[in-house]
């Protein structure tokens, strides 16, 4: 047993760290949904520890985002707006957040687990010399110690691992999109603008933006979908798995896949849903010979109805679902896939 002494001690974080910080992800000059929904998440946590909570906002012409993120819950935004912030870059992102971090103080700091915000996150935690917990899926606060609880799945997704950062401040985290709700926006509700400016020019920059391709694509997002149509390893192949793409189709619903599809070759691992795939949450979710691992569950549990098919009675799928239907793929999606023709006529 550890002596007293030598237990971890709990240092209570230096006053001149306060307020809870949203890391605000725009593109093209349009606030992404995680940011939002952080800052629903984020004002839970801000008014736990009775502080404020702020966006931090950087980019070239977004003054105009402002107005919207008091709405869902800012209190203060950090507006740095500049031409070497048009386009992404982790060093310039890396220099505005880090000085407006150094200069304010933040005790908390939350980016989307997005392409930047995972980025961006990494770069400034390593910059400020403070800890980062990615892919966060839980967030609360130790109100005895005050300090940021942190949970992610751990060790192949089969426990939940909570995450403190004790010493070093800000406590950074990254969450996935699609996990916290954004508040429905407050109509007229107002805030506190404070304008900073980057010590930085074109020239300092190691890295030029020289054209930015738009994927164009006539698939629906994973991350986007009102309905996703899941399929697994039970569709057995290819060809099966094309009844999942022929009911999508059908609904005009995105397809999912499990990771074990994925593998085959059936599906793309842009498809993939769950710990190593996307995290979704759609009004309808429809999981077709999928056993139901905590790895896919993870990334699909805060749907809105999920359906699942599956043969097997005692599948694990079937304790995360809605409606369950005990019975084999290949004789009721075709079924189904007949029955919303006749409704869609
Ligand atoms: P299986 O487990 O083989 O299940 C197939 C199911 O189909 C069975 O329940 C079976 O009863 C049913 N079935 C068979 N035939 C039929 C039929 N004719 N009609 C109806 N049902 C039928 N997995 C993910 O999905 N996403 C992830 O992001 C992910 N990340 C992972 C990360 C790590 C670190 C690890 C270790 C694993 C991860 N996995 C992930 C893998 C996960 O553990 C499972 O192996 C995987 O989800 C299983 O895929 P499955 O359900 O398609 O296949």
């Amino acid at each position: 047993m550890a002596k007293e002494e030598e237990k971890p001690k709990v240092k209570l974080p230096d006053s001149e760290y306060q307020g809870v910080w949203i890391f605000i992800e725009q593109r093209n000059g349009k606030i992404t949904p995680v940011s939002l929904e952080l800052l629903g998440e984020g004002r839970k946590l801000a008014d736990k520890l009775g502080v404020e909570l702020s966006g931090v906002l950087l980019g070239y012409k977004v003054g105009h985002l402002v107005d919207t993120l008091y709405q869902y819950g800012a209190d203060t935004v950090y507006l740095i707006d500049d031409p070497v912030l048009e386009q992404y870059r982790s060093e310039a992102y890396q220099v505005g957040v880090v000085d407006v971090v150094k200069k304010y103080k933040p005790e908390i700091l939350l980016f989307g687990a997005t392409v930047i915000g995972r980025d961006l996150a990494s770069t400034v935690a390593t910059e400020l010399g403070t800890g980062l917990t990615a892919d966060t899926t839980r967030l609360d606060i130790d109100m005895k110690n005050r300090l940021l609880e942190a949970s992610r799945p751990a060790m192949g997704g089969n426990i939940m691992a909570t995450i403190l950062c004790k010493e070093k401040r800000p406590q950074m985290a990254s969450v996935r999109p699609k996990v916290f709700k954004a508040i429905k926006p407050v109509e007229g509700r107002k805030g506190k603008l404070i304008e900073e400016t980057i010590n930085l020019n074109e020239e300092d920059l190691k890295t030029k933006v020289i054209e930015v391709i738009q994927e164009v694509s006539d698939k629906i997002r994973l991350g986007d979908a009102d309905i996703i149509v899941a399929g697994g390893k039970g569709l057995q192949d290819e060809k099966g798995f094309q009844l999942i793409r022929d009911l999508a189709k059908e609904l005009g619903a995105a397809v999912g896949a499990s990771r074990d599809a994925v593998e085959a070759g059936w599906a793309e691992h842009s498809e993939q849903v769950g710990q190593t795939g996307t995290t979704v949450a759609p009004k309808l979710y429809f999981a077709i010979g999928i056993s139901g691992a905590v790895q896919h569950t993870v990334g699909m549990e805060n749907s809105e109805i999920v359906v699942a098919i599956n043969r097997d009675p005692n599948a694990q799928i079937f304790e995360k679902c809605t409606y369950g239907i005990v019975g084999d793929a290949f004789e009721i999606v075709p079924k189904f896939i007949e029955e919303f023709k006749k409704l869609a006529k």
